[in-house]
């Protein structure tokens, strides 16, 4: 294929990083092989100490993350160890090798395949994420049958790390000089992967597809963080305007540690983060952030089969709550499947008790500092009313235990079309809205967030009205209203943001200090102008040439140098 050759993914990490790529092998072809009865034992031991050697790398790996960041990340491990002692996996290997006399390679892709299928037969991001950790287990069982081992550092070049995948234990020994950079065939924002680059500060463009294969060993590849863009056969060129942007970006971000965000002609906005994981709450405070307007809280459950107990969340959120002191934390209430919405209202009781169990937890870190406690996904009133009332019943649980509990802010996040087109209703019963751009846009376009394939964009006409409804009717009912979907990270977008009416936006934690600057840079008047247009625009190209002329030149030259 010639080069150059340009790469779109997901950026999962921002950044800028030029060097030679290394590729990962991509797994050999393994031998499945049927055994002799007597040689079962033999493929038992073998096994057995395959599992034991992967068990060992796995607890090094965590250890070695512990290490290096404290305990917070180690969680992300423990669901990988279980997996060594699980039965549905371990035991079920076994047990193939005994019954069907087949070597330990054909039992652990056997049984592991039959494992992930129903979960990647799912829509949701989430069981796919469950179906990959099963895929590293899987993985890091053949590399250990095969005595093979991941290629260790061969110089201290720099390297753009080029794979399939990383798993968590492979991340953490490889996200560390001289990896600079990281691209992966597959993946997400939110995997794994992805959190631990943007832990390590490795820029990284996952998902980019099969062409990641193309790269070969000790090409020249630019990761491209900020635009989501790979380009392999980078020119000399290339290679000094993306060290030159690397040297502003740091710089950058030196200078808007303490910056403010008020629009050029005068106009302030509240800039908060958008918090997966208490780590990044330094980063958050680093940066000053305003405060929390999304904490994901699933995130804490990634890794177990059933969320931390009431007093392991109440823990965590006192921590969030008061290094954030006195800036809120708006804590979202697990959001289990991104693109299905759980009814509270026919919620099973299972889920309808860790529903009750988080509430309380938050309730109680509420009388520590301030919080407000929001539900993803709502459609109907009838369900948010439903939400509203577990608030309150856990509210009365925990004064029959003389437990303290503020009474805070209930609020819901606008992420669903239903909820827009209704926002004036929703609007009666919310303390609050948050505007998740990334799901109503999705469900807007009907397009699937979680297939990889096309995205949606919230410029799309339909999805600037939808908005704009949601905040007229936020501003009419006197409440909040507050932009936390992906739009408001994106400095072209996010002007357009300001001009529908936010005031306050919520941004991952890395784009605190770059959303600042661009809203510096946004004449208000100018905006809603914009915004007014876009309303009209009959498709999102119009809307985006619109921005284009209107809101991106008057941006810094870094952003368009990074083509942000
Ligand atoms: C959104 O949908 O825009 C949002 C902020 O929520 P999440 O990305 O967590 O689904
Ligand atoms: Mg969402």
């Amino acid at each position: 294929m010639s080069r150059p050759l340009r790469l779109k993914g997901i950026g999962a990490s921002i950044g800028v990083a030029v060097a030679s790529a290394r590729a990962l092998p991509s797994g050999r072809p393994r031998v499945y092989a049927k055994i002799e009865n007597a040689a079962v034992a033999t493929e038992l031991r073998r096994f057995e100490k395959a599992v034991a050697k992967s068990r060992a790398e796995m607890e090094a790996a965590k250890q070695q993350l512990t290490l290096q960041h404290g305990s917070t990340y180690a969680p992300i491990f423990d669901v990988y160890l279980l997996m060594h002692e699980d039965a549905v996996l371990i035991d079920a290997i076994a047990e193939a090798i005994r019954n069907d006399a087949i070597n330990a390679e054909w039992a652990v892709a056997r049984v592991a395949e039959r494992l992930r299928a129903p979960l990647l037969r799912d829509t949701s991001s989430y069981f796919r994420e469950r179906a990959r950790d099963i895929a590293h287990v899987e993985e890091h069982l053949l590399r250990h049958l095969s005595g093979e081992h991941r290629t260790e550092r061969v110089s201290d070049e720099p390297v753009v790390l080029v794979g399939h995948d990383l798993s968590p234990a492979d991340a953490v020994r490889m996200l560390a000089p001289p990896t600079v950079g990281l691209v992966t065939e597959v993946g997400a924002g939110s995997s794994h992967t992805a959190i631990l680059a943007r832990t390590f500060g490795v820029p990284a463009v996952v998902g980019v597809g099969p062409l990641a294969r193309e790269i070969e060993d000790g090409e020249d590849v630019l990761v491209d963080g900020f635009a989501a863009e790979v380009t392999v056969g980078v020119s000399m060129e290339e290679r000094r305007e993306a060290e030159a942007r690397k040297g502003r970006f740091a710089a950058f971000l030196e200078g808007e540690r303490q910056s403010t965000a008020t629009t050029e002609d005068g106009f302030a906005v509240t800039v908060t983060a958008n918090v997966e994981l208490p780590t990044e709450i330094e980063a958050a405070l680093e940066s000053s952030a305003e405060g929390i307007g999304l904490y994901r809280t699933e995130f804490m459950c990634l890794e177990r089969q059933e969320p931390p107990s009431e007093d392991e969340q109440f823990e965590l959120y006192r921590a969030v709550v008061t290094a954030m002191a006195p800036n809120n934390v708006a804590f979202r209430t697990f959001d289990w499947r991104g693109d299905k919405r759980i009814r509270a209202d026919d919620l099973r009781e299972r889920e309808r008790d860790w529903l009750r169990t988080q509430i309380k937890a938050i309730l109680r870190a509420s009388s520590e500092g301030a919080v407000s406690l929001m539900f993803p996904m709502v459609a109907t009133v009838d369900e948010f009313l439903a939400a509203k009332a577990i608030v309150e019943e856990s509210r009365a649980a925990l004064v029959d235990q003389s437990a303290r509990a503020a009474v805070l802010p209930v609020g819901m996040m606008v992420e669903v079309p239903s909820a827009a087109l209704l926002a004036d209703r929703f609007a009666e019963h919310a303390d609050f809205f948050a505007v998740g751009t990334n799901d109503l846009a999705h469900y807007t376009m009907a397009l699937d967030r979680s297939d990889g394939g096309a995205s949606a964009t919230p410029l799309e006409p339909a999805v600037v009205r939808l908005i704009a409804g949601t905040v007229a009717a936020a501003q009419r009912a006197g409440i909040p209203c507050s932009l936390c979907g992906d739009m408001a990270a994106n400095p072209i977008e996010l002007g357009l943001g300001l001009g529908l009416g936010f005031r306050s936006v919520s941004v991952p934690v890395s784009v605190v200090p770059l959303a600042r600057a661009v809203i510096r840079s946004v004449d208000l008047k100018r905006a809603q102008s914009v915004a007014e247009e876009a309303l009209w625009c009959e498709s999102a190209d119009e809307v985006r040439k619109l921005l284009d002329e209107h809101l991106a030149k008057h941006l810094d030259p870094l952003w368009k140098a990074s083509d942000l």
